[in-house]
């Protein structure tokens, strides 16, 4: 028996599911998860002993790879000096200041520990800014697991949603509306019924999380029209995209400036940051400046400050147009090698992260992605894990490539992709 399967079957014992995170336990691949002992660069290393190509990055963090030494010698420099003041430190207001002089439409930035943290705040400030209750987000975009986010669309465009997970109330959903991506013209109806009500549109601007989904040309464009119209903010949750679609995000990129933007993964290098921000004057309504309340103990934390700005800084330095044109050449030449196969691939990429949807259909939509066939993604999962190539473990996930990847790492990839069989 192998030590992760050994592993494993204890976690089982003590953990629910053996995992931390749901999607870790490999389940939807159908086999077991690997437990890792170390990273370095594009490779992870097992308890075993195997090497991995990793097209997982943690989930999307680690945009200059595993264990950066200059990120790493940040983080150690600032854990000698202490692991959390309560107070406040000169490495957050360097972060923040960096933060603020990359994205286009942040003029002040408040810390959080995770992804979940700023969107759960930046709803709530959206609330207590406006002074309305209702949410609008789209089917398919993953804002985190707070309970206003964890709605599935009712039956019918603007019905009201119900319950994502047992645990969440009725009650807490009944002001999140959940409409699908990529259709300017069920916002505008819904804004119609009841604009007046809502407090924000929150949406991934390039959405990761139904695998990699592009907005339609001026769909980004309308959602700031209607929210411009009838008094709304609109949210960009660019938790994925943020310094991976370019220095100033998606929203740099696409040239749409949201009032508030949520941040995490990649602006805290692999260490547990998230952070919220946006326009001043709805910044300055938080807590102690202004009436909305948001704290944390150990928000602002130094080690992780001091590594999310070696890694910006780092990251101002490195050839993003580079990374994208190889990652769009070695995701063809992957979905090439799969259509081969009689498969029907329809690749999505941009920047460092692709998908494909094992479909005949475009994918521009949740419905859409789920017509993508999970058994062919299951046996593919399966066959690159076994040649020491780690694919995201569910095939509604963004693959993500970093700049530590090698033409080697893609060459090998391809190659174990030719063995593949169907
Ligand atoms: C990962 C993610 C989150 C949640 O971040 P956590 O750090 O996991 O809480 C929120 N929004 C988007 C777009 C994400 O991809």
């Amino acid at each position: 028996m192998s030590l992760s399967s050994l592993l494993y079957a204890k976690a089982q014992t003590i953990i629910p599911g053996g995992v931390n995170s749901p999607i870790r336990a490999c389940r939807g691949v159908g086999c077991e998860p690997v437990f890792i002992e170390s990273a370095k660069g594009s490779k992870l290393y097992d308890v075993d002993g195997n090497e991995y190509i990793d097209y997982v990055m943690s989930w999307g963090p680690l945009l200059l790879g595993h264990a950066d030494p200059v990120v790493h010698e940040a983080a150690k420099a600032a854990l000698d000096r202490g692991a959390s003041f309560g107070a406040p430190c000169p490495a957050e207001v360097d972060l923040a200041a960096k933060i603020v002089s990359l994205m286009p439409s942040v003029q002040m930035v408040r810390m959080v520990n995770s992804g979940t943290e700023a969107t759960m705040s930046a709803l709530r400030l959206a609330r207590g800014f406006t002074g309305r209750d209702c949410v609008l987000k789209f089917d398919g975009c993953y804002h985190g697991h707070a309970d206003a986010f964890l709605a599935a669309a009712g039956s019918g465009v603007a019905a009201q949603a119900a319950p994502g997970t047992p645990g969440v109330p009725a009650a807490t959903v009944a002001h999140t509306i959940v409409l699908p991506y990529n259709n300017l013209d069920a916002v505008r109806e819904t804004f119609t019924a009841k604009g007046r009500q809502i407090a924000a549109i929150i949406v991934e601007p390039a959405a990761g999380n139904m695998g990699l989904v592009l907005p339609r040309p001026g769909y980004l464009e309308g959602l700031r029209a209607v929210c411009d119209e009838y008094g709304a903010l609109l949210i960009f949750d660019e938790v994925i995209t943020g310094f991976r679609w370019g220095l100033g995000g998606a929203q740099g990129r696409y040239g749409v400036r949201p009032d508030l933007t949520t941040l995490g993964k990649i602006i805290g290098a692999g260490f547990p940051v998230g952070a919220y921000g946006g326009r001043k004057d709805i910044m300055e309504k938080l807590s102690p400046t202004g009436p909305v309340f948001q704290a944390g103990t150990l928000s602002g934390n130094p080690v992780a400050m001091a590594a999310g700005l070696a890694n910006l800084c780092e990251l101002e330095k490195r050839d993003y147009a580079a990374l994208e044109a190889a990652t769009r050449e070695f995701a063809q030449e992957f979905a090439a090698i799969i259509r081969s196969k009689g498969i029907p691939v329809t690749l999505n990429h941009a920047a460092s992260a692709f998908t494909m949807y094992f479909t005949g259909r475009p994918v521009e939509d949740m419905a859409a992605a789920r017509t993508s066939d999970a058994k062919i993604y299951a046996a593919l999962y399966r066959q690159m894990r076994d040649q020491g190539i780690y694919l995201a473990s569910l095939g509604f996930e963004c693959s993500f490539t970093s700049f530590a990847h090698s033409q080697t790492d893609f060459e090998k990839t391809l190659a174990a992709a030719k063995k593949v069989t169907f």
